[in-house]
């Protein structure tokens, strides 16, 4: 056959195709032109990285550096009038590149200072009604005494350094500039009036127990160091309340008085257990560490009933050393409950240990550390060894809070001890919660002030999988035969946020203090986008070896976003621009469905369309070359007798196969029956695979994912034409629900019958 003419024959046929853009071009006024929209356009413009400190593969660069805190501090608790006195002394590396004129420290407990700015930002309302202890604190009090009291900020010789407090920032002034590879030591003397947790639910302070005692949760209670680095220079945003700490690493070494009657547990490794111990202690806990599957109590109910009813007026101190870490916490009282097993990580024990009053049991006896045990098996397959050598749950009242070694959670039963199974699964899975954070943000220690996914949604993500392990090893804990009921996690848990108010809503890359729906955006959708590469995208093993390179790489290292999206494309090989763009970047949602379907028959006989065009060229049926030609159902061209024709009947297909085709090929040739031209539509901002579900007449089913690559040149709708020896019957998208779509209702070819439809039928076979 000629080529010259087979090729204009193929132009012409794509003309034919292309007639919308051929009008287009003819318009007098054209479009103008525009950036690139495109979704899957590289993300360049978004990324403050590579540099020298962090290397374009998303690991720290060759030049990345990060400052160091170490503190010694003594502590003491007045148990009597809820203070809490400190001395502490701060040695702090420069190892940046930088020379330092002045050093910040963080005074946390300033936003309970009665001239905080805190409440003056929260716009407020008259509601009809006000419990009244908060409309005590609100419109009657002057207002909780709260706040740092500062009797000296001095460096190593006694010298007063000069200092200036911006609200919960403090800046001190050296004698001279610290200069890069230089330590700096200096003390400040301090105390404050420990706030009531239970008011306003603040992350520190005591509880007041029925029998007038307190529980203790003790954090943030130290001028801590601010964080110097690549990124942000100092980190000096203001604590408002609502997002959390950025805090360098470094060693501690913490002396706590309490009174002698109190349990106390901390950051760190008790180094003196000997004193503060009973000898009935000492050998409890000997048990303990050889206890892999049962807590050891430490400290009975009944024990922690008896101390209840004194109040020591002496006191015993307790001494801790924590290397490595980004914080420090403790808990005390003479309530507490204490238990501990022994957790096997990699080739180490770490002991799992919990803290608690008797109001937490019986749940929290029966429970709470085999939690923390299980919680850090699944954290370590997913993520490294968990490298501490403690982790401890306490039960503080209506809290959920993290910090290194040791956090607050709630799960409280009624005063019968009575819970209900939303108490429960709200206990099991903030402990989960809390004991992960030591993996994120304690050792994978990102910048939690400017970016709350990095700590929460990437936390909520590892504890949906932990959740779902725990379920599997203990279903004696969850409803018979079910699965853990994870409140986060699988994909339409976020539905009805991603479907919601627009006005209200915030891309996940926002400051957490700016957002709208702080839990749904910071812990859910992160953690479902994660969900979503993992289960769908890219698969659990590419998946998991790059989250596991993200957390080995960053682990005691402060990482940025861009280092975690980096490094989870430069482990996979999957090109993932566009879903950090799409799900991180902003607030578009995902929607795709079946907008059409169109039935072909296959015919040799030429159709009007093809005959007037041929005839508009001059040329003659037999200038072409072997032609099949599709026929759509109900279409001018359409004939009965089509549907019982097979592809023996198409001369044109027939004489082709067997001019060209050994008999060898011709027997392996498929034989399909039915043509469809499936539409796929998208409403959606969001790009995702199109995963869809074919069924056939005899009720099998095939299951096809198009990768979202499908979507890089039209981003509305894609054809897709399926040759198959069975009719299709029905065709469903995204059977599963595993891309968040948010409207099923176009999921779902022939479309779903309305139920008035249905109603009419029903009357019809009635009548
Ligand atoms: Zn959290």
């Amino acid at each position: 056959m000629n080529l010259i003419k087979y090729f204009s024959m193929i132009a012409l046929f794509l003309a034919a195709g292309v007639t919308y853009a051929q009008n287009e071009t003819d318009k007098e006024e054209r479009d103008p032109g525009h950036y690139n929209n495109n979704r899957f356009k590289q993300l360049y413009e978004e990324f403050s990285t590579p540099n020298v400190y962090r290397s374009a593969s998303g690991a720290p660069g060759p030049e990345y550096y990060q400052q160091q805190a170490d503190y010694v501090m003594s502590i003491r608790l007045d148990d009597t009038n809820t203070r809490l006195y400190g001395e502490e002394t701060i040695t702090y590396t420069n190892n940046s590149p930088d020379d330092l004129e002045y050093l910040w420290v963080q005074l946390d407990q300033n936003k309970r200072a009665r001239d905080s700015k805190t409440p003056l930002i929260e716009p407020s309302g008259a509601f009809p009604a006000e419990m009244a202890s908060s409309f005590v604190g609100k419109y009657m009090g002057d207002g909780f005494d709260g706040g740092f009291k500062l009797d000296y900020v001095k460096d190593n010789k006694g010298r007063a350094l000069p200092y200036t407090i911006n609200r919960t920032m403090m800046r001190v002034e050296m004698p001279k500039n610290l200069k890069s590879g230089e330590k700096f030591s200096f003390s400040i003397k301090w105390w404050y009036n420990i706030p009531d947790h239970t008011i306003d639910r603040a992350r520190s302070g005591y509880e007041k127990f029925e029998d007038g005692n307190n529980g203790y949760v003790i954090a943030q209670f130290f001028p801590r160091m601010a964080v110097y680095s690549d990124v942000e220079g100092w980190q000096n945003s203001q604590f408002w309340g609502r997002d959390e700490f950025a805090l360098p690493f470094g060693n501690y070494n913490v002396s706590i008085t309490v009174p002698s009657d109190h349990i106390l547990d901390a950051t760190g490794e008790l180094i003196n257990r000997k004193e503060v111990f009973s000898k009935t202690m000492m050998k409890r806990y000997a048990q303990a560490k050889k206890s892999y599957s049962v807590p050891v109590v430490i400290v009975t109910q009944a024990e922690a009933e008896a101390a209840s009813k004194g109040f020591a007026t002496n006191t015993k101190t307790w001494k801790f050393r924590a290397e490595n870490v980004r914080d420090f916490g403790f808990a005390s009282s003479r309530r507490y409950i204490w238990d501990m097993m022994a957790v096997k990580i990699g080739n180490r024990d770490v002991m799992a240990v919990s803290v608690y009053p008797p109001e937490g049991n019986p749940l929290w006896g029966e429970w709470s550390t085999i939690v923390v045990a299980s919680t850090l098996k699944s954290y370590s397959r997913m993520t490294f060894n968990y490298p501490y050598h403690k982790a401890i749950s306490v039960h503080a009242k209506n809290q959920g809070m993290e910090y290194p070694m040791i956090c607050w959670n709630y799960g409280r039963p009624d005063k019968e001890g009575n819970y209900s199974e939303r108490t429960k699964y709200g206990m099991f899975g903030v402990i989960i919660h809390e004991v992960g954070h030591n993996f994120f943000p304690m050792i994978v220690n990102s910048d939690e002030r400017q970016w709350t996914w990095m700590d929460e949604g990437i936390n909520t993500f590892v504890q949906y999988v932990a959740e779902q392990d725990f379920g599997q090893a203990y279903p004696e804990a969850i409803a018979p035969n079910k699965k853990y009921p994870s409140r986060r996690g699988p994909a339409k848990t976020i539905v009805d946020y991603m479907s919601g108010n627009q006005d209200r809503m915030a891309p996940i890359m926002t400051k957490g203090l700016n957002t709208y729906n702080f839990g749904a955006n910071a812990y859910s959708k992160p953690a479902v986008g994660l969900n979503i590469l993992r289960e769908t995208i890219m698969g659990r093993d590419l998946f998991d070896y790059a989250f596991k390179t993200y957390s080995r790489r960053w682990m005691f290292k402060h990482p940025n976003p861009e280092d975690f999206f980096r490094t989870m494309e430069d482990a996979s090989a999957i090109d993932l621009d566009w879903f950090w763009r799409a799900w991180f970047f902003t607030t578009d949602y995902s929607d795709i469905g079946v907008q059409e379907v169109k039935k072909f028959y296959v015919t040799s006989k030429m159709n009007a369309e093809v005959r007037q065009m041929m005839e508009s060229r001059g040329m003659k049926e037999s200038d072409l070359p072997p032609l099949v030609y599709l026929v759509e159902e109900g279409s001018d061209d359409y004939e009965e007798s089509m549907e019982t024709a097979t592809l023996n009947d198409v001369v044109t297909l027939q004489q082709y196969i067997m001019d060209n085709l050994t008999p060898a090929e011709r027997a392996k040739l498929k034989n399909p029956k039915f043509f469809y031209e499936v539409t796929f539509e998208k409403p959606g901002g969001v790009p995702m695979p199109i995963i869809a579900e074919y069924t056939y007449s005899d009720g099998s089913t095939k299951r096809v994912t198009y990768p979202v690559q499908i979507w890089r040149k039209n981003d509305a709708s894609v054809g897709m034409v399926i040759a198959s020896e069975m009719e299709i019957t029905k065709i469903v998208v995204d059977p599963d629900e595993e891309t968040a779509d948010i409207d099923t209702s176009n999921n779902t070819w022939p479309k779903r019958k309305k139920l008035g439809e249905f109603n009419k039928f029903k009357e019809k076979i009635k009548g």
